[in-house]
């Protein structure tokens, strides 16, 4: 483990990064990965397991070069091991700082860390709104999903940093509101920062666009955890008279990218987190080529993530910015593509909203699910079930997703053997036929009965 001096010195050298030189990232981040893989073969049951049986010794990692040589981890794999044969030796994981996996794309699993190594993973975030030129008397409005927002993430630590004048003051508000409700707030509230969600920010800015703002008006509107598109871009921008820069985060590893303040590339962070992009064998795909992400994790020795597969896709970018940024890039990420479902009743609801009730509530025996909106009074929800489903878990899943879309909305609930992914080989969680930003950013493909095996039970709700 490395001790807490060390990680006091490295959250000192972060903070300096994005005045260091090239030379001195990628010397300070070949160093913590070299110390990441000898500790996790010394120290984590699963590493060494997992790299014996590869026969690749740790001595053999001398940088982020040498890392194709590890296999890359899913999440499947990964969640299949017992909690502490992922964990460090001597850690009690119960002591640890626990944060869930990404739980958009099925079940989700609990990610572990100090609270040293928790906290280091917040400075690439202030990093990256100092060079939007958000100021640490700025006000910063974020429109989150408040799952996310873990128990003990993070109102102490988030006041402490305010009062040390190291984070904006900022407000948080529910994506489960509606757009109107939340514009309100933003008028009231007057930041100088938006962010959120870019199908939410849309909304939200096309309600404030209805009406000049009281100054201090928004310099810039920050978007995450789902796909940006080019249209959804533009809508915001239009709409707010601003630019948006798009960040990509995970619950795995905080940011972990951010776009370039003029706009284009996303700065990779190159000294918490190795982002590969990599092609099917596993080699690092070249620049201006796509391929999937891999993430490893530089400051996590409580529960290493050493070429943790995220599921997402992205365009391998230049080795250096043009704008003379010290860190590498990442182009035109897919990350999560969740639309939203607009419904007869004139809601329109953010598909967490449905699955974090329907699956949360009781996740053990879902390995992955996917909600589509056929109609606008209809949505069905697919799930590919870890263990067969009792009939009352049935019943009670299918009664809480119609009392949740109510009367006007038919829910159907379809356990099958699988779900298809886009042609482009991304899987997308929630899906709406209805109205998607997403379509023209990847090959249509409608599930249809052809693509999902005969076998699988068939649960249709009663007409409302
Ligand atoms: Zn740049």
């Amino acid at each position: 483990m490395t001790s807490s001096v060390e990680q006091l010195r490295n959250a000192y050298a972060i903070r300096g990064h994005s005045r260091a030189s090239r030379t001195d990232i990628v010397n300070f981040r070949d160093r913590q990965l070299r110390r990441m893989v000898q500790h996790a073969y010394r120290n984590v049951p699963y590493y060494r397991a997992l790299y014996d049986e590869h026969g690749v010794h740790p001595d053999a990692i001398r940088g982020a070069e040498d890392m194709p040589m590890l296999p890359a981890v899913t999440k499947t794999h990964f969640r299949g091991v017992p909690e502490r044969e992922r964990v460090a030796s001597g850690l009690d994981p119960e002591t640890l700082i626990p944060a869930a996996s990404s739980g958009s794309s099925g079940r989700p699993f609990t990610i572990r860390r100090s609270w040293m190594e928790h906290n280091v993973l917040y400075l690439p975030r202030i990093r990256a709104l100092r060079s939007y030129g958000v100021k640490r008397t700025d006000r910063s409005f974020n429109i989150l999903n408040p799952k996310n927002v873990h128990a003990r993430d993070n109102k102490m630590l988030g006041r402490s940093l305010v009062a040390l004048g190291l984070l904006t003051k900022q407000k948080r508000m529910s994506i489960h509101l509606d757009a109107a409700s939340i514009a309100l707030e933003v008028r009231a509230y007057r930041p100088n920062m938006l962010s959120g969600y870019p199908n939410m920010l849309a909304r939200v800015s096309e309600e404030l666009a209805r009406e000049p703002m009281a100054p201090p008006s928004i310099r810039v509107a920050l978007t995450g955890a789902e796909s940006l598109t080019p249209d959804l871009r533009r809508k915001i921008e239009a709409r707010l008279g601003v630019p948006v820069r798009d960040q990509y985060g995970s619950n795995e590893c905080n940011l972990m990218a951010w776009e370039c303040s003029r706009g284009g590339s996303l700065h990779t962070s190159d000294d918490t987190v190795l982002v590969e992009v990599i092609a099917p064998d596993g080699t690092p795909v070249s620049p201006g080529h796509r391929g999937e992400v891999v993430i490893t994790s530089l400051h996590s020795f409580a529960m290493p993530l050493i070429r943790f597969r995220l599921g997402d896709l992205a365009m391998q970018g230049a080795g250096l910015c043009g704008c003379g940024a010290p860190f590498g890039t990442i182009r035109s990420v897919q990350g999560r593509m969740l639309d939203m479902f607009p419904l007869p009743d004139g809601r329109v609801i953010h598909p967490y909203y449905l699955s974090e009730s329907l699956i949360m509530d009781d996740p053990d025996w879902i390995e992955n699910f996917q909600l589509t909106q056929e109609r606008l009074g209809h949505i069905t929800m697919r799930i590919i079930a870890r263990a067969e489903p009792t009939s009352q878990r049935i019943e009670r899943l299918r009664a809480l997703g119609a009392e949740l879309l109510g009367a006007c909305v038919e829910f159907e609930l379809m356990i099958v053997d699988s779900i298809p992914s886009e042609t482009s080989g991304k899987y997308r969680p929630a899906r709406s036929f209805v109205t998607s930003s997403y379509d023209d950013v990847t090959i249509q493909s409608v599930p249809s009965a052809s693509t999902i095996s005969s076998s699988e039970t068939f649960f249709a709700a009663e007409s409302q």
